[in-house]
């Protein structure tokens, strides 16, 4: 029997497996399921066509888009593959002659559209027929939280019962944690295996700097290392992108604003002018992005946090696409977490949404006050791995130290509970300072046992305790986004001194920051 690495050089003319295509098809071929996940362009369709050519009979290849559908089976009859498809655009004698040469077993591979599958006549038909793998492609449209939900998708589950003896295979690139707990969930993946492989971009250098004057931090950014680069600066507010464009053209940077509430012509002007002159700088919304293939952005900024992890990956992956150096650079502060927060609040989406979009925030918020590697966190996030460390990251290239901050963290958790866990950072940190401001007299607490006992700290090491308490899960934020703090499950064993605390350091600034000058 022909090996599939004989296959891939006969029938595809390529020399070796990419990525974990060798794995994947491995496993399959031993008849396990599995879930492949690699980024578009990867080279998801070899691993499952090469098992519907190597292991007796025809695979079935469950995809979503008919002209995806057209597109593949006709680059695998150019290269000598019988593969056909079914799908509505077809007649009735086209359908029967498909089908007629299915059931004469001179199939390879047979595409087929979801709400085909699994209609009762179709799992007959498939069940006179021997299949040697069932793919679904795009298989994170069975994820209701996705934008390409497709309800179809949802009864795909049931093909591992109604075919236990034929391998399933599942590929998609969308790889977040939540989506790929939910494919391996609804499409009855359990006992198959994971490969996900090819999310790494190399040549993107990580780094979070925390928000101090974050314009100004930008412009030592840029200056330091991008004049004359092409950039995109993402804000979340369109009026924030109208105010730091014209800030950066003040100081001599050629930037402009871009986002959805601007008119069409001007965002295609815009669009063009980035695309085509060299060293323009987009400061845009998320509006911006969709369909920009400009290989050579050297750096993406974010003046505000993302959403989540996964949009932070999809904004900074279109830096560097010519796989030259490129940098994903973030400002962020306590206000991005209670901005988002408001958001999310204020959203009409149902409780499940909300409590999927929180979870999202927290994730992004280890992000930022990782004291690991940041490669790492980022692509542990998608199931993928990579060398630690990367050494291309701020947190390789100045490893964080750490203190033991375990007396500050009771000393700041019994501080938001005798204060009555409604109280923001600015106000606990007053009282743990000691100040006597007019809201602190007026609440009374500077009666509180907590006043004052937090004078060995400043107020910036303050709010760096609350930051990382908060992305520890230390402490919860009211879900409301006003930025109240309360005590979470996990403070318990911090108060009772059962748990220890680490804090990272934060960063100084860079003493290049300050030889910049701005106008
Ligand atoms: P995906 O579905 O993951 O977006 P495709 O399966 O369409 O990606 O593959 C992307 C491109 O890479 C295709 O042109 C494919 O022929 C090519 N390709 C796939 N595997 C290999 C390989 N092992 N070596 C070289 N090229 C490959
Ligand atoms: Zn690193």
């Amino acid at each position: 029997m022909e090996s599939p690495l004989d296959i891939l050089r006969r029938v595809f003319g390529y020399d070796e497996f990419r990525l974990q295509q060798g794995q994947a098809i491995e496993h399959v071929m031993a008849g396990g399921d599995c879930l492949v996940l690699m980024p578009t362009g990867g080279g998801k369709s070899l691993c499952y066509q090469i098992p519907a050519l190597a292991r007796p009979g025809m695979g079935l290849v469950v995809s979503p888009l008919i002209a995806l559908m057209e597109d593949q089976v006709k680059a695998l009859r150019q290269n000598g593959v019988n593969a056909s498809y079914m799908n509505s655009t077809m007649g009735y004698e086209e359908f029967l002659s498909v089908s007629r040469a299915a059931l004469r077993g001179e199939l390879d591979v047979l595409y087929v559209a979801p709400e085909r599958v699994m209609k009762e006549n179709f799992i007959d038909f498939l069940s006179r027929l021997k299949l040697s793998v069932i793919a679904i492609d795009e298989a994170h449209c069975v994820s209701q939280w996705g934008h390409d939900f497709r309800p179809e998708y949802l009864r795909l589950g049931a093909l591992g019962r109604l075919f236990p003896d034929v391998p399933r295979i599942a590929v998609t690139a969308t790889a977040d944690e939540i989506t790929r707990k939910e494919i391996i969930a609804r499409l009855d993946l359990s006992r198959g295996q994971l490969f996900v492989s090819g999310f790494d971009r190399p040549n993107i250098n990580y780094q979070v700097v925390l928000k101090d004057s974050p314009r100004r931090q930008l412009l030592a950014f840029i200056k330091e290392k991008h004049i004359g680069h092409s950039g995109i600066v993402y804000c979340m507010t369109r009026k924030k992108t109208e105010d730091t464009a014209q800030w950066l053209s003040s100081q001599g940077i050629d930037a402009m604003a871009y986002h959805g509430g601007m008119d069409g012509d001007s965002r295609r002007e815009y669009q063009r002018r980035f695309q085509e002159e060299d060293g323009v700088v987009m400061v845009a919304t998320i509006a911006f992005g969709m369909g920009i293939d400009k290989p050579d952005v050297r750096f993406v900024a974010h003046l505000d946090m993302p959403k989540s992890l996964a949009a932070y990956y999809q904004e900074t992956g279109r830096a560097g696409r010519d796989g030259l150096p490129a940098d994903a650079w973030m400002a962020y502060g306590m206000t991005d977490v209670t901005g988002q927060l408001r958001l999310i609040e204020m959203s009409d989406g149902d409780q499940a949404f909300k409590r999927i979009n929180r979870q999202n925030l927290d994730v992004m918020l280890g992000y930022c006050e990782t004291t690991e590697c940041r490669r790492k966190t980022l692509l542990s996030f998608f199931g993928d791995s990579c060398p630690v460390p990367c050494g291309n990251c701020d947190t390789c290239d100045h490893p964080v130290s750490t203190w033991d901050g375990t007396i500050h963290a009771q000393k700041a958790l019994s501080c938001v509970y005798r204060t009555g866990q409604i109280y923001g950072t600015g106000h606990l940190i007053d009282v743990l300072l000691g100040k006597s401001t007019p809201k602190v007299l007026e609440v009374g607490h500077d009666k509180v046992s907590t006043f004052g006992i937090g004078k060995d700290l400043d107020e910036k090491r303050w709010r760096s305790v609350f930051r990382q308490l908060l992305a520890l899960g230390l402490v919860a934020m009211d879900p409301q986004g006003y930025g109240g703090l309360r005590l979470s499950r996990e403070s318990k064993p911090v108060l009772k001194g059962e748990r220890p605390v680490f804090f990272r350091f934060d960063p100084e600034k860079s003493s290049k920051m300050s030889k910049i000058k701005t106008k």
